[in-house]
């Protein structure tokens, strides 16, 4: 016993000393990070690059917390603290030893556990290039299923700790993407635009994958946008081997591998054996790409929990492999970094393959296409979203308040953190287990309440007149939110007689909005900041909502009224009172059923018509009238034992389609209608489980589904995934179009991938694709389009039809790690879901006015940021006290933006900072008037606050624009490309190890399944490179304007400094200095 402790002090006194000899360094060597501090590669030499990664998951098996400290190790032995501690003194031992670190969520949470000794001596070998930050953001976010905004957020708030911590040296160079299930290019554009100089990834479809290692075209330059230019390109490179090590190379306390063993004379010497099989492994990955230097991933999930394991075995390695160059070996071993490679393919001075299109939908092996996340959870999927829309409306009122409080900066920071847990490949992907699910909705809701205290605070300090002087100021106005709206239940509209609405308004627009209040009665009396009495409407809740168990709410109606001029980043209060019957609002009114012939609801803008039988069977707008139904249907599941690729069930990850049995929900659907001057409604039951409410408020253009599904019954044994359908006789001929990430519009082919010809062997599932907010098809004359609220995953399987998953439930697990079937429940029952979809259709082209186009994109922004609602008791106070009591309107701004303008960001940012972000929401050519540049002041625009100066940013807002520079890359020259790379003749018979890409240290096993011939080999996929599709895309952005002299001239004549100017597309990031308060 004594012995071992006095062994434990030893080693203690070792790595005390080696802790200060290395501190001493730092006075020495200074800081020498960044691409000097790649240790030199060997000319004429394959440099095989060895970079000591792990992998630690923001929450899958376990929950955050879980893997941070590494309990439930019967679930995975997994504890971040221990790696980082392990890799740091593993660091600090040996200058010659790099190690990367990516997930920002878990690096501070260590970092303030840590002494200031440590601190010090982390910073020293970040100044030294030994720890590198690569990505940095709060998490490894999704690509399919994330909004934009939210991955920007994340990443300007990973990056700026990294900044505030570390300084230049902690800004990664480098986009670490190696474990999302398949790739944006709206990701690439964003990487681009944080001025990151290329990007790593993982997963791509097995048969790109194949074709692109066959023909040296994994690495790549990416055009991240159809409408930005050369400023959005990206150089990306696909990984070998996902990002695991070589197959019997993996040194983890984690694996069984075999370590290298040395000793002269032990009869487990392995050292020429394991340098042989080293050098056979990067001899041939070396024949897939085109330079000599080679990048490994020495790492896994967690690995490096004991860091010494891992680097013990690679010095090895690297010195018995080293010691053949003296024998005439041409292979070189180096303790490397992604950015370090990166460098290495940079100065290798050679062109590059080019690629326009996104790397979706991913497919492991040929029955199993990762398209089933881009559903799976979709009320977790939802709560994100509503999470985004909180996050922003906190970040805004935390920037105007008059007075702020110390609190206000903590709150806003954990409601950041958490949305950027919630965009980790585990969380809103809905790829987590169950538990860990919960735990998210857990972290999210909190965070409401944290951000619900500040935004209370705020509209109080704006609403109350003189409040904002008081300390403590006992709030007179509740200023609640309702989280339960989404089932149509809010305890203040319900139990009040008289309560307020406060409207708060995200947008730098004007908006009008049709409001929806629960009541339990139709008598109310809806009175704005001026005495006006609206026009309301009451419409009954729908039975299905009302019969779910465990809805406590007394609410029977949805009281509607439009809300008008709701001021830009600002909010409008409402008065409603309850009244005796007859005044101030409609009774609803139920029309007789209609039996024998078609049921018409709409407006002047857009006409639905219903069938006898209760579907959707036309729709009219702009002078046509057009088939357009709309269905539920439900595929089944697979279930297979997962042993093969032929046996793999539908999953948490996987959509697989029981040999694509498809099944309406219903023949016959029960319907209500409801018509008022405010809006009219069809209530439609399709079957138990399965209702919706179509509507056309009266002055809108387009219709909405609001569909409530679940909970889906599994009696059966039958897993299902249910769909909604809309079909059209719209001439699509195959093509339809998706969004990236709520942003550009990609193009679809039915069974078509843009730069390889693909096999697809699941019709369904290969061709679905990622919808964040919207999918459209059309012809010559008409167009139909979909806005989600949501990611869902959608296609168009048939010319004119449009098909949409919003949930599923099923019985088994896809085995890709989950090890759970995804089967939620809730209170004992299959979850519920709810959501809504809007329906766009008209003329495809020449519409009067507006194009549908770009009244989508003006829809998509007010349906991703509508105003707020804020619940208030007031029976304290009557209407006219009301009035005369409160500042019941406000507004943020004095320059209203242009619509085609959104200010995507508006947030405290350093002391005395506001960080903000503006953007064109539209691309070249959506429309002619809203697709133009736009210029506008700044400083007119934010007229509440006293800004003394501005200065541009890279797009997360921690370096400055016009001090950043990426790495160039040149493409290959267009004739050239095809000729220049090796063919293979030999069928590809060790293809299959490409197939392995389950989760590491799963035990998923794989068998080998026969793939047909020339499948996976380059003979029958060789790249067909075909020019015409090569966009030409040399548009560099210029910062000269756009606008004619003419118009730039009429734009207002405030300081030069503060005008601005956007082209589509465009986001613009600025550090906005204010005056010292
Ligand atoms: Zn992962």
């Amino acid at each position: 016993m004594s012995g071992k402790i006095s062994v434990w002090l030893a080693l203690l006194c070792v790595s005390g000393y080696i802790h200060n000899a290395d501190l001493r360094s730092i006075q020495k060597e200074g800081s020498q990070c960044g691409y000097q501090s790649c240790h030199p590669t060997k000319p004429n030499m394959l440099n095989v690059h060895l970079v000591a990664h792990t992998h630690d998951d923001v929450g899958w098996l376990k929950t955050v917390d879980q893997y941070y400290y590494g309990s439930e190790t019967l679930i995975q032995k997994a504890g971040v603290q221990y790696i980082i501690d392990s890799v740091v003194e593993a660091l600090l031992r040996d200058p010659e030893k790099r190690f990367i670190y990516v997930e920002s969520a878990f690096f501070f949470k260590w970092w303030k556990e840590q002494t200031p000794k440590v601190q010090d001596a982390v910073k020293m070998l970040v100044d030294q290039g030994r720890l590198e930050f690569i990505s940095g953001a709060w998490s490894m976010n999704d690509e399919a299923t994330t909004h934009y905004q939210s991955v920007i957020d994340q990443f300007a708030w990973g990056l700026r700790m990294l900044n505030d911590t570390f300084g230049e040296c902690g800004r990664p160079r480098v986009g670490w993407q190696i474990d999302p299930f398949g790739h944006s290019r709206e990701m690439a554009s964003m990487f681009a635009q944080m001025g990151f100089d290329g990007m790593f990834f993982g997963r791509l479809d097995y048969q790109d994958k194949d074709n692109r290692l066959m023909t040296k075209n994994a690495e790549m330059i990416w055009h991240g946008s159809a409408n930005l230019g050369e400023e959005t390109d990206l150089f990306s490179g696909a990984l070998y081997n996902n990002y695991q090590a070589p197959d019997g190379f993996c040194f983890d306390v984690l694996c069984s591998d075999a370590p290298i063993i040395d000793g002269k004379h032990s009869p487990d010497n392995n050292v020429k054996e394991r340098v042989d099989a080293f050098f056979e492994y990067v001899t041939k990955m070396a024949e897939h790409y085109r330079t000599p230097n080679l990048i490994l991933t020495m790492g896994e999930d967690f690995h490096y929990q004991n860091a010494d394991m891992w680097y013990k075995n690679l010095d090895k390695l690297i010195k018995y492999a080293n010691e053949r160059q003296a024998n005439g070996s041409k292979i070189n071993l180096l303790y490397s970094t992604p950015s370090c490679y990166l460098k290495s393919l940079h100065d290798a001075g050679i062109t590059w393959p080019e690629k326009s299109d996104d790397f979706f939908p991913y497919a492991s092996d040929p029955h199993a296409y990762w398209t089933g996340y881009f559903t799976s959870r979709p009320t977790l999927k939802r709560f994100e979203r509503d999470g985004n829309h909180f996050l922003q409306v906190c970040k805004q009122l935390s920037a105007l308040a008059p007075k702020k409080a110390v609190e206000f900066e903590p709150h806003l920071n954990f409601m950041r953190e958490t949305l950027g847990i919630m965009q980790h490949h585990d969380a809103i992907t809905g790829t987590e287990k169950e538990k860990v699910a919960l735990d998210y909705a857990k972290r999210l809701s909190v965070s409401f309440r944290a951000c619900g205290a500040t935004t209370r605070n705020v509209l109080n300090q704006l609403s109350t007149p003189g409040s904002a002087r008081v300390e403590d100021a006992k709030y007179k106005l509740d200023m609640k939110t309702c989280p339960l709206l989404n089932i149509t239940s809010c305890p203040v509209s319900e139990e009040n007689d008289r309560f307020t609405l406060t409207l708060y308004n995200p947008l730098a627009h004007v908006v009008s909005e049709y409001v929806r209040i629960p009541v339990p009665d139709t008598s109310y009396k809806i009175i704005d900041n001026k005495g006006a009495v609206l026009e309301a409407q009451a419409v009954p809740i729908p039975a299905a909502l009302i019969n779910i168990k465990h809805r406590a709410s007394t609410a029977k109606y949805e009281l509607v009224f439009l809300a008008t001029n709701i001021p830009a980043l600002g909010y409008r209060t409402y008065y409603i009172e309850k009244t005796e019957s007859g005044e101030g609002y409609k009774q609803p009114r139920l029309l007789p059923k209609n039996k024998s012939s078609v049921t018409v609801i709409g407006n002047s803008n857009i006409k639905l018509g219903f069938d006898t039988n209760g579907f959707l069977s036309e729709v009219t707008a702009d002078g046509l009238t057009k088939f357009v139904s709309q269905d539920f249907l439900f595929y089944e599941g697979a279930i297979g034992n997962n042993a093969e690729f032929l046996n793999r069930s539908s999953g948490a990850y996987i959509f697989r389609p029981n040999e694509n049995k498809l099944h309406f929900a219903t023949e016959h659907v029960e319907i209500e209608v409801y018509k008022g001057d405010l809006v009219q409604e069809v209530h439609q039951k399709f079957n138990d489980w399965i209702s919706q409410v179509v509507r056309v408020y009266a002055k809108d253009s387009f219709a909405e589904f609001e569909w409530l599904v679940g909970p889906i019954p599994i009696e059966d044994g039958i897993g299902k995934e249910v769909i909604t359908r809309f079909n059209s006789d719209i001439e699509s001929q195959g093509i339809f179009h998706t969004d990236c990430n709520g942003r550009e519009m990609i193009k679809r082919q039915l069974n078509h991938r843009e730069t390889w010809s693909v096999k697809i062997n699941e019709a369904v599932a290969g061709n679905y694709y990622p919808i964040t907010t919207k999918i459209d098809l059309e012809d010559d004359t008409a167009r139909l389009a979909i806005l989600t609220d949501r990611a869902q995953g959608g296609s168009s399987l048939k010319d004119g039809s449009l098909e949409l998953m919003v949930h599923r439930r099923l019985l088994r697990d896809d085995a890709f790690g989950v090890g759970e079937a995804l089967n939620e429940t809730e209170f004992g029952e299959g979850l519920i879901a709810r959501g809504k979809h809007q329906l766009f259709f008209g003329k495809s082209s020449d519409r009067e006015g507006v194009s549908l186009k770009a009244l989508e994109r003006l829809t998509q922004l007010e349906k991703l940021l509508p105003t707020w609602k804020f619940f208030s008791n007031m029976e304290a106070y009557t209407a006219e006290e009301w009035r005369t009591s409160f500042t019941n309107a406000f507004s943020g701004v004095s320059l209203v933006l242009p619509k085609a303008v959104h200010l995507m960001t508006l947030e405290p940012w350093h002391e005395n900072e506001l960080l903000v972000r503006f953007e064109h929401i539209m691309e070249n050519n959506e429309d002619e008037l809203y697709s133009k540049p736009v210029q506008f002041n700044v400083k007119n625009v934010l007229s509440s606050f006293e800004i003394t100066g501005m200065r541009e940013t890279t797009l997360d807002g921690n370096a400055w624009l016009d001090e950043t520079h990426r790495l160039q890359f040149a493409p290959d020259p267009e004739q050239a490309a095809f000729n220049t790379y090796a063919t293979f003749d030999e069928p590809q018979a060790k293809a299959v190890h490409l197939l392995s890409a389950a989760k590491p240290m799963l035990g998923v096993q794989y068998a080998e399944e026969a793939l047909p011939a020339g499948q996976l080999g380059a003979q029958s996929n060789r790249v067909k490179r075909d020019v015409t599709t090569e966009e030409v895309r040399k548009t560099k952005r210029n910062r000269k304007s756009k606008l004619n002299a003419d118009e730039a001239a009429k734009a207002d004549n405030g300081s030069q400094e503060f005008i601005i100017e956007l082209s589509p597309m465009e986001i613009r990031t600025f550090i906005v200095y204010l005056k010292e308060a």
